[in-house]
């Protein structure tokens, strides 16, 4: 913003003092004043009007006569020789009594012999004191008001820029139906417009992304059930070496449903209208049964330290336990020994994080992760199951509960995934 109005006063004002530069130039050198013209006739007729008077009074007179019309003038009137006045000066003389130019080169001459003036401004006068005065105010006013004109119109600019910066955050967050106020005063120029049209072309093609995969999902449930059903009948029929492909194939299909349902979980999270099913519960007994089930499944065991003051939480508890399940499957899978569930609050947030001994994520990899379908290939030795789908619902419910899920280095070098949600998300709710 400062920049900005910087580069737009400094152009401003550099082209309002091109234009006062021009238009002098162009009055002073290429047409022929016409102000130093009627000043040189005004000033003629007072020595047309001294000459007149001349022959009836003495020198002494005619001095104080010419000091006397300076002084009328604010000028300082000073005999000079003629040979001390410009030749081109000289020739206008020679055509007219009195010349006036903008270079301050004024001269007149008068009486007979021929006597030569020259004119200079006297530095004592008041009323030229006040009239460079008026020039400079002039100048400062002209200055200070091309500032605020430019202030304003940037603010103007500024408060318009806003509504289209609010709107792009929400598109940006994820918020498709998003859109950029078009009213005269809010909208800059076409820009709102053409934003609006390009928010409901994404919205469009997404919604019928998503659409195409859920429906291929759900096709393939039904198929894939029958599949399933048909090999258990084979299983009772078949010899021992047949029953080893049969379990193969079971295998594989249980994969698929697998794959299936985290497509459906994540096109049902991703539709922004989905309603979340919040309430307050207990922290401490949630992690306690979460750990607790997940150290069963897996045969591990996950250290929980709780450093909150803050005993009941609102979120919606189903989804919470799924992404936490999610982080903690994922140190189990990709960690080593040591996993750990910490749990603090800071101000009005609470934040979870899941912390593993494993390699850790590399830092140009961590905002990929969170992309549906990534995942990274640096576990060939040992290749891990997973589809790349759990991150990517992770940070779908984060954004749900108005929290951010980020990936760190643990203390241990492993992976350390950091959930933040607003304690006040009941009230926050409660105030849409
Ligand atoms: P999946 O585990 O099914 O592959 P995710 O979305 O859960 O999918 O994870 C995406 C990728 O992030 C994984 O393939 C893995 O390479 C990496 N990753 C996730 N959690 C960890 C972790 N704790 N330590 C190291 N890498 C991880």
């Amino acid at each position: 913003m400062v920049r900005l109005f910087i580069s737009l006063y400094a152009g401003t004002l550099a082209t309002l003092f091109a234009m006062l530069f021009v238009s002098h130039y162009i009055s002073t050198y290429l047409i022929v004043d016409v102000d130093n013209q009627i000043d040189a006739q005004e000033f003629s007729a007072e020595v047309e009007l001294l000459e007149l008077l001349a022959p009836q009074l003495n020198f002494d007179e005619v001095a104080n006569l010419l000091e006397l019309i300076g002084k009328r003038n604010q000028l300082i009137i000073t005999e000079v020789d003629l040979s001390n006045i410009p030749a081109s000066i000289q020739a206008e003389l020679a055509k007219q009594q009195v010349w006036y130019d903008d270079e301050q080169h004024n001269y007149f001459r008068a009486f007979e012999p021929t006597r030569y003036f020259m004119l200079s401004e006297d530095p004592d006068s008041k009323l030229l004191a006040v009239d460079s005065l008026t020039d400079w105010v002039f100048l400062t006013t002209l200055i200070l008001t091309t500032a605020l004109c430019c202030l304003g119109w940037l603010l103007l600019l500024k408060r318009k820029l806003q509504y289209l910066e609010r709107a792009t955050d929400r598109l940006s967050q994820g918020d498709l139906t998003a859109r950029a106020p078009l009213s005269k005063r809010k909208a800059v120029g076409k820009l709102n417009s053409r934003f609006n049209e390009m928010a409901a072309e994404i919205e469009r093609l997404i919604s019928s992304h998503k659409q195409l995969t859920q429906t291929v999902a759900h096709e393939l449930r039904t198929p894939l059930f029958r599949m399933q059903m048909q090999l258990e009948m084979l299983a009772a029929q078949s010899s021992d070496n047949q029953s080893k492909y049969i379990l193969g194939l079971e295998d594989d299909i249980y994969q698929l449903q697998q794959l299936i349902d985290e497509i459906l979980q994540f096109s049902k999270l991703e539709r922004s209208q989905l309603r979340l099913e919040y309430k307050t519960f207990a922290i401490n007994s949630f992690l306690n049964e979460l750990c607790g089930s997940v150290n069963k499944e897996h045969q591990v065991n996950i250290k929980l330290l709780i450093n909150t003051t803050t005993a009941e939480f609102c979120a919606d508890e189903i989804l919470l336990r799924r992404l936490l399940r999610n982080l903690l499957t994922n140190a189990i899978k990709y960690g080593d020994q040591q996993i750990n569930l910490v749990i603090h609050q800071h101000e009005q947030q609470l934040t979870f994080i899941v912390e593993d001994d494993g390699p850790g994520i590399a830092v140009e990899q961590r905002n990929k992760i969170f992309e549906p379908f990534y995942r990274i290939d640096n576990h060939a030795n040992q290749p891990i199951p997973g589809y790349g789908l759990g991150l990517a619902i992770c940070k779908d419910i984060a954004r749900l509960h108005q929290g951010q899920l980020t990936v760190d280095t643990s203390e241990q070098g492993g992976a350390a995934f950091c959930l933040t949600i607003p304690l006040n998300l009941k009230t926050r709710l409660g105030n849409k």
